[in-house]
């Protein structure tokens, strides 16, 4: 699929996030983003974001590696950001104990270092940067 403005990946990532939150009780409630530098692995999140009815900005947790919102509903978002990460250490811990909580909604960027901790049946968006600023994006 080809995105071709900033706006339409946030219009994807709400959309997308509405469909995947109903498959939640059946699958996995993870997904991994999987893409360089400004690829549009945040703008993703910021779309998602709304489509799980937030209002506060969604920054990049870079420096804190995770971050999380509550959510209408007893429900919470955990954003992970692994990047340049090697050992993750505690924040593996963390990351395991909201595997397994079915109010939490994941999504994790750069988790090379966390790969063998995420169920197979994780859903995966690979987003590619294309020369004309398009992206294409892959699930
Ligand atoms: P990442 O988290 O992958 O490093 P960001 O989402 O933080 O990337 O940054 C992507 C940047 O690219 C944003 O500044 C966004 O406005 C810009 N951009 C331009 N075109 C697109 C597009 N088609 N899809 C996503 N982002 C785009
Ligand atoms: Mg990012």
């Amino acid at each position: 699929m080809i995105i071709h403005s900033e706006q339409e990946m946030l219009d994807f990532g709400e959309s997308f996030t509405k469909q995947f939150v109903k498959t939640i009780p059946k699958s996995s409630n993870v997904i991994e983003l999987v893409g360089d530098v400004g690829a549009g692995k945040t703008t993703f999140v910021r779309g998602l974001a709304k489509g799980l009815g937030l209002s506060e900005p969604i920054t990049s947790p870079s420096f804190t590696i995770s971050k999380q919102y509550s959510l209408p509903g007893s429900k919470r978002l955990v954003h992970y950001d692994f990047y340049r990460l090697s050992d993750p250490g505690l924040m593996s811990e963390d990351l395991q104990e909201n595997l397994n909580d079915q109010n939490a909604i994941i999504i994790i960027e750069w988790g090379d270092s966390i790969s063998n901790l995420l169920p197979s049946d994780h859903t995966k968006i690979t987003i590619k940067y294309n020369n004309d600023n398009t992206r294409t994006v892959e699930l």
